[in-house]
C-alpha cells in the first residue's frame, strides 16, 4: 500500500529533527523516515568516551537549547543521545524509525520513495542523511594481509575492543587524533599518519573557541562569500577536542604517539609514508596563528577587555625530522590499522538529474533544480556551521518557510 504525505524527510539526525521541528509548528503535513533510531550516528557511529566538540551552549536547535548546569562544558555521547531523545518527544515528532529509503524516483505528482516498509508518495522529499555518511578508506587498505586487524574510526569504541599489540591510525583529524591519544594513554604503541590537518586552539584570550568565532561572525559566513567555496567544502575538519585542553600533536609525543608523514602506500607488510611531517606541522602551526589573529582583530575592533596571550615559539622537534619514513607490520609490531581518512556521500539512491560529476548535489541554501527535492545538512551548505548542531537550524527555518509558505516562522513560535 502507498501511503501520501506532503513533506517526506529523509533522517533522524538534528537536521531532519531541526526541520521537523519547524514544520511541526507551522503545520504542515510531514514524516521523517529513519533507518535506525533518533540520532542514530551518535549511537553507532561514535566511540565510547565520545564528546561533542562543540560547548552546550553553542549546541541549539529551533525551540531547544541546553539547560543543564554545565554550559561551557561538553556533552558525552550519552547525553547527546538523550539530548536528541528530549527535543523529538518535545514537539511528538513523526518519525518512522527502522525504515530504510532504497530509491527516490520523480513521479507524475511529485517524488515515490521506496522503502523496506513500502513505498511513499510526497509531494516534497528532503534528504536530511547525513555528510559524514560513508566510511572513505584508502583502495590500498584492501592489500594487507589477513591477519591485519583494520577498520574505519566510525567503529572504532575502545581501546579493549582492539586487538593486542601495536596500532597505526591514519589521519590526523579529529577523530585520528583523539583515538591515537586515548590507544597510546591506554599503554598501546600507537603510529600516526599525519596528513593536512587544521587544530584550532580549545581556548585563547581567556575563551573557547567557539565563543570567538560565534562572536566575531566566523560561523554565519556564507559559502557565496568564499573564493573557493569547493576548496572550503573538502578541506580537513578542525582539530579539537571536547575538553579544555587543546588536542596537541606535541602533547601526544609525550604520551608516546609516534607520528609519520602522509601514508603514501603499502608495499607487501611495509607502509610508505612522506617525508612532510615538517611542512604539516608548520601548516597546522600557521592554522592556529591565523585564527588567533582574526581574534585579536576582534578584539581590537570590539574594544573587548580580555587578557593577552603571547604565542610561544615553536620549535622544530626531533621527532619532526627524525620521522620513521617506513613501518614493518611485523617488525614494528602493527596488529591493527584504523583508518581515520574521513568520509563521503553516496546519493545513487536518488534518481534525479541534480549531482555534480563528484556526486555532491547542486543546491542553493539546500534547494535543487528539482521541483521539491531538498537537502539539509550538508557541509558549508550555506553557512560554515550549516552542519553543526548549533547551525542546521537556520537552514532548517528558510527550508520550513519555503515549504509551508509560512513567511515568518517567529510568528508561529
Ligand atoms: C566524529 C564526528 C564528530 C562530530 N562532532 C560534532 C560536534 O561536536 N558538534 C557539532 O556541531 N557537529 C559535530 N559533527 C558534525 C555533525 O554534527 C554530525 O555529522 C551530525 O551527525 C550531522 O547531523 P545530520 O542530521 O546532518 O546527519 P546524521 O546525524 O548523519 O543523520 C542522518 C540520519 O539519516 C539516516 N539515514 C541515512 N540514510 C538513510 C536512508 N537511506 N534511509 C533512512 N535513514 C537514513 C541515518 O541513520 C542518520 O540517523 C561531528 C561529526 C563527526 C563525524
Amino acid at each position: 500500500m502507498t501511503q501520501r504525505v506532503q513533506t517526506l524527510i529523509v533522517g533522524a539526525g538534528q537536521a531532519g529533527l531541526a526541520l521537523s521541528r519547524c514544520l511541526t509548528r507551522t503545520g504542515h503535513d510531514h514524516i521523517i523516515l529513519e533507518r535506525g533510531l533518533v540520532g542514530q550516528r551518535w549511537r553507532s557511529e561514535r566511540w565510547d568516551s565520545f564528546r561533542l566538540l562543540t560547548p552546550n551552549w553553542y549546541n541549539r536547535l529551533p525551540g531547544w537549547e541546553y539547560t543543564g548546569h554545565d554550559p561551557d562544558g561538553f556533552m558525552d555521547r550519552r547525553e547527546v543521545i538523550s539530548w536528541f531523545e528530549r527535543y523529538a518527544e518535545s514537539f511528538d515528532a513523526p518519525v518512522r524509525t527502522g525504515v530504510s529509503v532504497s530509491d527516490v524516483y520523480r513521479a507524475d505528482h511529485g517524488w515515490s520513495v521506496h522503502t523496506d516498509a513500502g513505498r511513499f508518495d510526497a509531494d516534497n522529499v528532503v534528504i536530511a542523511s547525513g555528510h559524514y555518511d560513508r566510511a572513505q578508506v584508502p583502495q590500498v587498505a584492501q592489500t594487507l594481509p589477513r591477519r591485519t586487524h583494520q577498520l574505519h574510526s566510525r567503529r572504532y569504541r575502545n581501546p579493549a575492543r582492539i586487538p593486542p599489540g601495536g596500532v597505526l591510525v591514519v589521519g590526523a583529524g579529529p577523530s585520528g587524533q583523539q583515538i591515537a591519544d586515548e590507544l597510546a594513554r591506554a599503554g598501546r604503541r600507537v603510529f600516526l599518519s599525519v596528513g593536512r590537518h587544521r587544530p584550532l586552539p580549545r581556548r585563547y584570550r581567556g575563551r573557547d573557541v567557539y565563543y570567538w568565532m560565534d562572536r566575531s561572525g566566523m560561523l554565519d559566513r556564507t559559502v557565496d562569500t568564499l573564493p573557493d567555496p569547493l576548496a572550503a567544502q573538502q578541506a580537513p575538519s578542525v582539530v579539537l577536542a571536547g575538553e579544555p585542553e587543546n588536542l596537541d600533536l606535541r602533547r601526544m609525543v609525550r604520551n608516546g604517539v609516534v607520528p609519520v608523514g602522509r601514508m603514501e602506500g603499502i608495499d607487501g607488510e611495509e607502509f610508505r609514508f612522506a617525508a612532510d611531517l615538517p611542512e604539516r606541522l608548520h601548516e597546522a602551526d600557521d592554522n592556529v596563528r591565523r585564527i588567533r589573529a582574526a581574534v585579536d582583530r576582534y578584539v581590537a575592533r570590539t574594544g573587548l577587555h580580555v587578557p593577552e596571550e603571547p604565542f610561544a615559539p615553536t620549535r622544530t622537534e626531533p621527532w619532526v625530522v627524525g620521522a620513521p619514513r617506513r613501518l614493518h607490520l611485523l617488525h614494528d609490531g602493527i596488529n591493527t590499522v584504523i583508518w581515520a581518512t574521513g568520509f563521503s556521500r553516496d546519493f545513487s539512491w536518488i534518481h534525479a538529474p541534480v549531482f555534480h560529476a563528484q556526486g555532491d548535489p547542486v543546491q542553493h541554501r539546500g534547494v535543487t533544480a528539482a521541483e521539491g527535492l531538498y537537502f539539509l545538512g550538508l557541509r558549508w551548505m550555506h553557512r560554515r556551521e550549516s552542519n553543526f548542531i548549533g547551525g542546521v537550524g537556520g537552514d532548517a527555518e528558510y527550508l520550513a518557510q519555503r515549504l509551508s509558505g509560512v513567511r515568518d516562522l517567529r510568528a508561529v513560535g
